[in-house]
């Protein structure tokens, strides 16, 4: 026997998009469902063929999804909510995508960047599930919905359909399924005080279904993924995964189930997982490489182990020699059959194939793997173990020698940014003087009406401009013209947002890509791939930047256009930066330096641009943190620390305006009741929140802090291209000045604008600004 190789998912979009390309295709009417269908075939097909081919044991099975695994799981188990006009049975693609995106409505907008916690999908007439993100990763999920009567019923035979399709030709899969606990816990419940975890009792036979169909379909082993082990677990969900695994391991003898956890350690949980009656037992150790040492005592001789030591959510190769100094010794005492190595994680949050990226510099590239490359490496490992090093000396050595490169490279290692982190002072972190102080001068400075009106940034990003910037990108339209054309578009915002009669004003952002790949390419240490896409949601990808070395502002990256667009109007114009925390979750992160320190090495650059705006006249500067809530950790003891660091990061990056520079955040969500401290710590002299759609109820967060400064809480939901009135947003500034004094607030919609379209913006604005107008009136 020996030790085997599994990936516990492989992405689903295809190496080069196919999936987007077919859904996008089909959702535009231009393809039939059968068309689609093939597509995804053809995929899972390729997807299969290569996993074998590069020697893995435990291919997956049921990974795939046409949108989202846990929309499947909800499918599976026949948990459509009523509306849908299911009756029952497989629910057909339609359906499926109704629930997935709305009926009726385009394509939804994503204004926020990956991971803002919106629901996208609403598209008007059939609402879609709320989306959410998957754990700690910017994958989002559609939130199954079940309420207290609830009954479930196997729907959908998909697990089966995929083994049996995989089966016939020639490749035997390992099912993966989701399971039942962690299902319930991401469910959202429909009605107050209930939890979907009361539900298990009638979700369990489904699943007891679906193991006996497969187990007589010919599977052997079944990977049961709860996730919501990474989490903090309450002592009765805990006696609820013991009796749920006593019922799925006893109905169905003979068919192995291997429970995976991940994202994470098993914490407090570990003892609960480990003697659950399962057969194999994974464990992250990029993430928790301690689990191995308290696993190893508990865990039972029978008992498989499957080690994720090759990190799914990241773009690093491994040192091999390394991991087998540590797996050797692993595979001595528990005997090789009794071993699986896997990554850390499914593959889903990998790129694909770094073959076919041609962006990277080669010697950055030395360094990285991306899904196909992580595959081999667990296919190097498995065969050293098996078979002893010398049967793979050669791949051995090179992983060897591309990690020591990485480690003395001096593109990654920068000595004066040590040194200059190393002189960073606490001092720097803070304002010269506090908020009541810095707030006088700068409203002499500024001379603003009461209730200022402004918006987040960015401007429709039409079809012009992105064509103008596809065309400079493939060289067909010179530095100059591109320019020329970025610089007529500010300029017409510019004029057009001084007649809408805006009080702050902002250039656009016309000249962005992205909010974070614009930083990106400025700062030293980041890469950028062509191909390295991420599934996001549904259709949607991202390539996030890859932060590889120590950062550094070689030069100003905003300041000639906020220069421009400020010599063009007299009124303030507004410094539009993206945070060092946001900059840093929405990266693929180096795995060889503390985030934290990552953090502030960009912060530090930040901290530059902030001043050298300033210098240049900037009045107002505008840092967004739109990522800095998704960055909690999963599990609560962890919060503080995270926050601590993030805050001072924020404040490193800020702190060096002077008392009459009023320095803004911006924040895509408003849940901020558990963070309300740290978002009082940061210290900003305003913060834009999104708080249209919940009526303003979550500024009493704010309220029950006594938070002193001051507050754009978003009037209108910039995620739908409905126009809404005057009196609707007058009616959200009554509710929000009945919870914050009028001097604190200011009016701006809940996020930047980029994927609206010009008229319904200008009408939108105008509306906004005469909402103000008439609660000025009023006070
Ligand atoms: N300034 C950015 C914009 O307006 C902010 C976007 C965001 O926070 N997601 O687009
Ligand atoms: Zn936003």
């Amino acid at each position: 026997m020996t030790v085997t190789v599994a990936t516990l998912g492989f992405p689903r979009i295809g190496p080069r998009r196919e999936l987007k390309f077919a859904l996008e295709a089909h959702w535009a009417g231009k393809t039939d469902a059968q068309t689609l269908l093939e597509t995804a075939r053809g995929l899972r097909a390729a997807a299969w063929a290569r996993q074998a081919g590069l020697g893995v044991d435990h291919v997956p099975s049921n990974d795939f999804s046409l949108y989202d695994h846990v929309l499947d799981t909800a499918a599976m188990v026949g948990a459509i909510p009523a509306g849908y006009g299911w009756s029952g049975g497989p629910v057909d693609t339609a359906t499926y995508f109704a629930l997935a995106r709305g009926r009726q409505g385009a394509e939804p907008a994503d204004a926020c960047g990956p991971g803002c916690g919106h629901d996208h999908g609403a598209g008007g007439g059939l609402p879609a599930l709320e989306m959410t993100k998957w754990f700690d990763t910017n994958y989002h999920y559609l939130a199954p919905q079940l309420s207290p009567g609830q009954t479930f019923a196997l729907a959908s035979t998909k697990p089966v359909d995929e083994f049996l399709e995989a089966r016939a030709l020639g490749v035997p899969t390992r099912p993966v399924l989701l399971g039942p606990i962690t299902f319930l816990k991401l469910a959202k419940a429909q009605d107050e005080g209930f939890s979907a975890l009361s539900l298990l009792g009638g979700l369990l036979p489904v699943y007891v279904e679906v193991l006996q169909r497969l187990a007589a379909a010919g599977a052997d082993w079944v990977q049961i993924d709860e996730p919501c082990l990474a989490l903090d677990l309450t002592p009765f969900e805990r006696g609820e995964l013991r009796r749920a695994y006593g019922v799925l391991t006893h109905s169905v003898p003979g068919l192995r189930l291997m429970l995976t956890g991940y994202f994470g350690g098993y914490g407090d949980n570990l003892s609960t997982a480990v003697n659950l009656p399962v057969d194999g037992l994974h464990l992250d150790l990029v993430r928790a490489p301690e689990d191995l040492d308290r696993i190893l005592p508990l865990a039972r001789e029978s008992l498989v182990l499957s080690l994720g030591v090759i990190d799914g959510r990241n773009v690093w190769r491994a040192d091999l020699p390394a991991l087998l100094d540590r797996l050797e010794p692993v595979v001595a005492r528990r005997g090789a059959a009794r071993i699986v190595l896997a990554p850390s994680c499914s593959l889903l949050h990998a790129p694909i194939d770094l073959d076919l990226e041609t962006g990277v510099d080669p010697e950055i590239r030395q360094w990285l793997a991306f899904g196909i490359q992580k595959i081999a490496e667990l296919a190097v490992l498995a065969k050293a173990l098996n078979q002893g090093r010398d049967a793979v000396a050669a791949e051995l050595e090179a992983s060897r020698v591309a990690a020591q490169a990485r480690r003395t490279s001096p593109r990654i290692h920068d000595a004066a940014v040590a040194a200059r982190l190393a002189a960073a002072t606490p001092a720097m972190a803070s304002r010269a003087s506090a908020y009541d102080r810095r707030r006088p001068l700068q409203d002499r400075r500024l001379g603003l009406p009461p209730l200022p009106t402004t918006t987040i940034g960015s401007f429709p990003q039409t079809e012009a401009v992105r064509k103008a910037r596809s065309a400079h990108g493939r060289g067909e339209l010179s530095d100059a013209d591109y320019e020329g054309f970025l610089r007529a578009e500010t300029a017409r915002a510019v004029a057009w947002q001084e007649e809408a009669g805006l009080d702050v004003l902002v250039h656009g952002e016309f000249e962005r890509n992205d909010m974070v790949q614009y930083f990106g390419e400025q700062l030293s240490g980041f890469a950028f791939t062509k191909h390295g896409w991420v599934q996001s949601y549904g259709s949607r990808c991202v390539r996030p930047p890859i932060l590889y070395g120590d950062v550094s502002r070689p030069a100003p990256m905003t300041v000639a256009w906020w220069r421009y667009a400020q010599g063009l109007t007299a009124r303030p114009m507004k410094g539009m930066l993206t945070g060092p925390v946001t900059i840093l979750n929405w990266s693929f992160v180096r795995d060889d330096l503390p985030r934290e320190q990552a953090c502030r090495q960009i912060a530090l650059a930040i901290r530059d641009e902030v001043l050298d705006l300033e210098a240049a006249g900037a009045q107002v500067i505008q840092i967004d943190e739109a990522a800095l809530r998704e960055g909690l950790p999963l599990r609560r003891g962890d919060w503080d620390a995270y926050l601590a660091w993030a805050v001072e990061s924020f404040r490193l990056a800020a702190a060096g305006a002077a008392d009459h520079t009023q320095i803004h955040t911006h924040m895509c969500y408003s849940e901020f009741n558990d963070i309300i401290a740290a978002i009082g710590a940061m210290d900003a002299d305003v913060i834009s929140i999104e708080t249209a759609r919940s009526r303003m109820e979550l500024l009493d967060a704010f309220v029950g802090y006594a938070y002193p400064a001051q507050i754009g809480p978003g009037v209108y939901d910039i995620h739908s291209p409905r126009v809404p009135a005057v009196e609707e947003m007058t009616a959200l500034l009554a509710a929000a000045s009945e919870r914050l004094a009028g001097e604190q607030l200011w009016v701006n919609p809940d996020c930047g604008l980029k994927t609206r379209k010009w008229p319904e913006t200008q009408a939108a604005v105008a509306n906004m600004v005469e909402a103000a107008r008439r609660a000025r009136a009023l006070s």
